[in-house]
């Protein structure tokens, strides 16, 4: 039987001519494969709509004007390129498209709101447009092919705009009965990422990168073989290239590597992507659409290779603040650390870090930075001058998180770590260790993450690859 991938392909892989590059990709691998294609829009594209909205709120009209002509000419423009002259169809979706933008725009611009539920929608054009752009081309050039929404391929979520999240239960009806017979009859679906659609209809996305979560979920409810995530980077890397220039591809990771690695920040995937595709072990591969012979990262549950170091990867997570609140009277006192932490809770601040110290008259978190004055003022509100004596905040921190399921269970990592990072004369502010043991993080100043990041880059990964 012939294998069946997802393969979604982001933003900078469909800017400047990309779509040709994709087709290329695709013809090479549909005459073995069942293909289920996922697009993103256009790169700056979804940034784009999500500050018309605002200008359309302010009552701007000349700032939607000049906006919808922008968009209407981008994406004109980037068919050409890729078809020559538009098929008549692909014209027509273009132009309906366009005329369903401008009409939520102006109403927008007419009652001066911006709800959530309208900007999710308007949010959700970038995809569609790509997606009919990517279908026509793989039609121009012999293959068959059908665009979708992400709602109309089945994609089904809650109303929780901005964020929503998938129906598992619906979506696998829905995506099995209009996307199958499609693949039975020879064609390639290409279905924009990102969206889905509420029980009723209405237009949600699944939160700013989205598109990965819109693959995955495809993966498994068709169910795939494989889903492949092609961008701008050969797979995951040891550590950010502007930072470590010696840094390089992992080949494998396990799913509680790559979910570890993806909640720091790292770039190539969408925090909530990995969810559906971990429990079932549907191994995802992320790919280079630039360097298509390059192997990239396959992220599985179990590698085959065993990776020298055991450390895998290095990450700096800037933006971010720590906050420390202290008090002798906090010392024995069940109860505490709730509160601290139901108070930022209600303030809707995610924590990202803990640490208590074991004397417990202090507790440190780490927030995004944004958060921190509203962590403070909620902390300061509900606890100061009672149990709480002192909070404290720093706003020019960054973390740096070093993830490896080698290091379970071996002693010495942070010993080695911390000496590492101590010979760059760094002082380390705050550390913790997930009891998982998959990764260490640790709070430096900001001005010292890079060198920190370095410095465990060069003991644990060039140390091993003998560089
Ligand atoms: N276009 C969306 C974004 O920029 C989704 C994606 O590209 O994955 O967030
Ligand atoms: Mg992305």
């Amino acid at each position: 039987m012939a294998m069946r991938y997802v393969m979604k392909f982001g933003g900078t892989s469909v800017a400047n001519g990309g779509y040709v590059r994709i087709a290329e990709i695709l013809e090479k691998f549909r005459p073995e494969h069942e293909l289920v294609v996922v697009v993103s829009a256009i790169k700056g594209v979804t940034d784009r709509l999500l500050e018309v909205t605002k200008v359309a709120e302010k009552g701007d009209e000349e700032g939607v004007n000049d906006f919808i002509i922008w968009m209407k000419e981008l994406h004109r423009e980037e068919a050409k390129k890729a078809i020559g002259s538009l098929p008549l169809e692909l014209d027509e979706a273009l132009s309906r498209a366009d005329k369903e933008l401008e009409h939520v725009l102006y109403g927008i611009l007419h009652l001066r709101e911006a709800t959530p539920r309208s900007v999710d929608y308007v949010a959700s054009f970038g995809e569609r447009y790509s997606a009919l752009i990517l279908s026509a081309v793989l039609n121009a050039r012999g293959l068959k092919s059908k665009p979708f929404t992400g709602g109309e391929a089945g994609i089904t979520t809650d109303d929780a705009y901005g964020e929503a999240s998938p129906l598992m239960a619906v979506t696998e009806a829905r995506v099995r009965e209009r996307i199958l017979p499609l693949l039975e009859r020879g064609y390639i679906p290409v279905i924009g990422g990102f969206a889905g659609m509420t029980q009723s209809g209405i237009t949600t996305t699944l939160g700013r990168g989205g598109s990965d979560y819109t693959a995955t979920i495809l993966g498994v409810t068709l169910p795939a073989d494989e889903v492949w995530i092609w961008s701008d980077v050969n797979g995951m890397m040891t550590a950010d290239p502007k930072i470590v220039p010696s840094a390089m591809t992992i080949p494998e990771l396990t799913f509680e590597e790559a979910l570890e690695m993806s909640a720091f920040g790292a770039k190539a995937l969408h925090p909530r992507a990995l969810e559906p595709v971990y429990e079932r072990g549907l191994p995802v591969r992320i790919k280079n659409t630039f360097n298509p012979e390059h192997p990239g990262t396959l992220i599985t549950s179990r590698p085959k290779v065993k990776f020298p170091s055991v450390v895998k990867a290095v990450s700096l997570i800037r933006d971010v603040g720590m906050i420390t609140v202290s008090g002798a009277s906090m010392v024995g006192k069940p109860g505490t650390a709730a509160r601290i932490f139901s108070t930022l809770a209600k303030a809707g601040i995610n924590i990202m870090m803990i640490s208590q110290s074991i004397s417990e008259s202090n507790v440190s978190m780490v927030i995004k930075r944004a958060n921190l004055e509203r962590a403070y003022s909620a902390l300061e509100v509900e606890m100061l001058g009672r149990i709480v004596k002192d909070i404290e905040m720093e706003d020019d921190v960054s973390v740096v998180a070093a993830v490896g399921e080698g290091m379970k269970g071996t002693p010495g990592v942070a010993a080695r770590m911390f000496r590492a990072v101590a010979d760059e004369g760094v002082n380390i502010r705050m550390i913790a260790q997930g009891s998982s043991e998959l990764n260490v993080s640790f709070v430096v100043k900001e001005e010292d993450g890079e060198k920190a990041v370095r410095a465990v880059h060069r003991e644990f990964i060039e140390r091993a690859f003998g560089k």
